[in-house]
């Protein structure tokens, strides 16, 4: 196996759903030939006319010009099976988030690609290395995690297993600077920098709604605070159905009383934008969120059912819980080493989730309100709602030296 790193030329991407077609994209934009699979023929043929018509409004928007969009189309084909594409530099995987299903297409392709392939998965936050322990090339195998829109946004985090070799990382981080991307990387844990310190973001926001809050006055003072959506309005956008459907799979997890919301509005068929309603209504063609009583009177009901007493919530505690809970994930992302620098956090929420600009990112803000009254703030929390407020390690070690995260 080459340990020197090598210029991806030619790559294949398994699956042609949302993802895929984003992903696609933007290795045809950085001239890199791909070749599409899809065990659904059908769907990969709605894919290729997508990516085209995605090109042809391009063109229309004076963006690129007919030639260079015809470039583009003619770098990306359609490959019936493994075998076809058995001389790709890289292959990015982008099927459903299925452990089994992903371990299976990892373990046939091993079988197939020259031994310096690279094998990447998109996914969102399974373990790296049980997908590379499908493999006999560990060292070749890493997790390419893009954000929707692939095409569009800006991030791409970069995901390095236990074997993940330094070639393999250093040709994933060339290729996403050929890509036109924020590149970072991160250690291998459930739900790796972003996603992870999302799922306490979001726990927060849901307690608030079953404490006393609605979803618009969440959102709102996420947004007053420079948030591009507050975390209804981004669900909605992404699809309450996705995690609804990943804890039916996985058999755990739907009886907590923090997704009972979630739960009764996907029950109703209200997935988010793609249905018309989600947590906000969307009138036919339209993204705009508006607001809707019926989400207020399911909100008051099923937090009534589940017994809580609801009382009034500012925004300045919707901030101070949502906030905390992101910057307490950051840190102890930072002291397990699954970030290399709290820049690194910063520039995965900058550019993947919309965090405000002009705050610098999580830690950056942190940093400047103080370590040692974030510490306080969150012994204060603590103290009124449990052990989940207990601050990482780092922060009263940082606190008490009178240093910030980016003095690390
Ligand atoms: P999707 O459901 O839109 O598309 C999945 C595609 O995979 C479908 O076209 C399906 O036909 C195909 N497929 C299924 N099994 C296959 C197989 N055995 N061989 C070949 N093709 C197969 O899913 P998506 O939203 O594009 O998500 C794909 C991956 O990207 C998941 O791991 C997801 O967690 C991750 N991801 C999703 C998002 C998002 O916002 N949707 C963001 C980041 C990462």
């Amino acid at each position: 196996m080459s340990q020197t790193s090598f210029e991806i030329q030619q790559a294949a991407v398994i699956g042609a759903g949302t993802m895929g077609r984003g992903i696609v994209m933007c290795l045809a934009n950085a001239g890199v030939s791909v070749q599409w699979v899809d065990n659904n023929p059908q769907m990969l043929e709605q894919a290729l006319m997508a990516v085209a018509e995605t090109y042809a409004h391009n063109v229309r928007q004076g963006r690129i010009d007919q030639a260079e969009a015809d470039t583009r189309i003619a770098r990306v084909s359609a490959a019936a099976d493994y075998a076809t594409i058995r001389n790709v530099d890289l292959v990015i995987e982008a099927v459903y988030e299925n452990l089994e299903l992903k371990q299976k297409i990892f373990r046939e392709l091993d079988g197939l690609l020259k031994p310096e392939a690279l094998l990447a998965s998109n996914t969102s936050a399974l373990d790296i290395d049980a997908i590379a322990a499908a493999t006999r090339r560990p060292a070749q195998v890493l997790g390419l995690h893009f954000f929707s829109p692939a095409h569009i946004m800006k991030l791409l985090e970069i995901v390095r297993g236990a074997q993940t070799s330094p070639a393999a990382l250093e040709a994933a981080l060339a290729l996403g600077k050929r890509m036109g991307k924020v590149s970072v990387v991160s250690g291998n844990c459930h739900g790796f920098i972003g996603n992870r310190m999302l799922h306490p973001y979001v726990l927060e926001a849901r307690k608030m709604l079953l404490e006393g809050a609605y979803p618009q006055q969440v959102d709102a003072a996420l947004q007053g605070f420079g948030f591009a959506m507050g975390p209804f309005r981004m669900y909605d956008v992404v699809g309450i159905d996705l995690e609804w459907r990943a804890r039916e799979l996985a058999g755990k997890g739907q009886d907590a009383p923090e997704v009972q919301i979630d739960n009764r509005l996907c029950e109703m068929g209200r997935f988010g934008q793609k249905s018309g309603n989600g947590y906000y209504h969307y009138e036919p063609g339209s993204r705009q969120a508006e607001h809707d009583p019926e989400v207020d009177a399911l909100v008051l009901r099923v937090s009534e059912e589940l017994g809580f007493q609801r009382r009034d919530i500012g925004p300045e505690e919707i901030l101070e819980r949502c906030l905390l809970a992101l910057v307490n994930e950051g840190a102890k992302i930072l002291q397990e080493g699954i970030a290399g620098s709290a820049h690194d956090i910063d520039l995965v929420y900058l550019n993947g989730y919309g965090f405000p600009a002009d705050k610098g990112g999580p830690m950056a803000w942190a940093d400047h309100q103080g370590l040692a009254d974030i510490h306080q703030r969150l012994l204060a929390l603590e103290t009124r709602q449990g052990d989940q407020w207990k601050p990482a390690r780092l922060i009263g070690e940082l606190a008490a030296q009178g240093r910030g995260f980016a003095d690390r």
